[in-house]
């Protein structure tokens, strides 16, 4: 049975004899349409293996049964881990993995289930850790092709977001740097059960895996960005010269052959502008 309707959802919480942690943000999709949408956006072939992140009871993981060659769903909440043992064990393509996906090792888990074939991350994420969880898809060097998860709409605006608009920010950086995001479409709380306090939406990032902007020195690319975001309201010069012992004066002019201005903000600078300050700042 598909588990997406209130109906369902009601009566296997019932049979196992458990409520919706909120604490784990056990929401669980009831929509159909939403599902369709996810699965169509991820372009999962059966010649992907899929990674679903949080299966709760198993309605997306149904439909990835149906279209990919194979699907490892990592599910924190033992309960439901040992419910989808059991309804999933006539499907040969699904495998359940009783664990917390941040603290996984997602390569071996990869590497391990879906050896040469094409991954892709599909997943409704628990919202409480969305952010770590997208950064640890994109930073680990994972041999994922694309991640297409429902997210909190304002976490995806954020990710998708544009230099010099109020929702620009160091998420936004890193996602661009690593991806090319994408919102997909947003979707109502009542798409739910229990409704999230929140509007969600569907986001799909494809991997620069080879593409990746040229970048001498990721982790000082980084810390120019968090400096850069950490203190917003400063022009990019006070923050920079607040975390890098450098004259100010000399932040200042670098700041001015990239920008043309030596009294912008962070918010104000693209990626390739990121790049260049990091290369020539010490
Ligand atoms: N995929 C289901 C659906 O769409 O109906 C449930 C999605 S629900 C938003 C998030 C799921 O993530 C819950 O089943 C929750 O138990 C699980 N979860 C929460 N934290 C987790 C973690 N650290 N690792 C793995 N799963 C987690």
């Amino acid at each position: 049975m598909n588990p997406a309707s209130p109906k369902a959802v009601k009566k296997i919480l019932g049979e196992l004899g458990t409520r919706p942690n909120k604490a784990l943000g056990q929401n669980f999709l009831i929509d159909e349409k939403v599902l369709s949408l996810t699965v169509e956006a991820s372009q999962i072939t059966g010649q992907h293996g899929v990674l679903e992140i949080g299966p709760g009871i198993g309605a997306l993981t149904y439909e990835l049964s149906k279209h990919a060659g194979k699907v490892a769903a990592i599910e924190i909440d033992r309960t439901f881990a040992a419910y989808l043992e059991g309804a999933f064990s006539d499907c040969g393509n699904v495998k359940i993995i009783c664990a917390d996906a941040l603290k996984s090792d997602l390569n071996k888990i990869i590497s391990e289930n879906f050896g040469n074939m094409p991954v892709a991350v599909v997943a409704n994420l628990p919202y409480y850790i969305t952010s770590p969880l997208i950064m640890k898809f994109l930073e680990d060097t994972l041999p994922v092709e694309s991640v297409t998860v429902m997210i909190q709409k304002e976490v995806a605006q954020r990710i998708t977001a544009s230099p010099s608009t109020a929702d620009y920010g160091a998420l936004s950086v890193a996602a661009q740097y690593y991806s090319t995001p994408r919102i997909i479409g947003f979707v109502p709380p009542e798409s739910f059960l229990p409704p999230p306090k929140v509007t969600s939406a569907v986001i799909r990032l494809d991997l620069k895996n080879h593409v990746r902007p040229q970048v001498k020195n990721e982790k000082k690319f980084f810390l120019v960005v968090k400096a850069a975001f950490g203190q917003r309201r400063k022009t990019l010069a006070n923050a920079l010269s607040a975390c890098f012992d450098m004259p100010k004066d000399e932040i200042k002019e670098i700041i001015k052959s990239i920008c043309q201005n030596e009294n912008v903000r962070g918010e104000n600078l693209d990626i390739d502008q990121f790049i260049k300050i990091s290369e020539l700042i010490r």
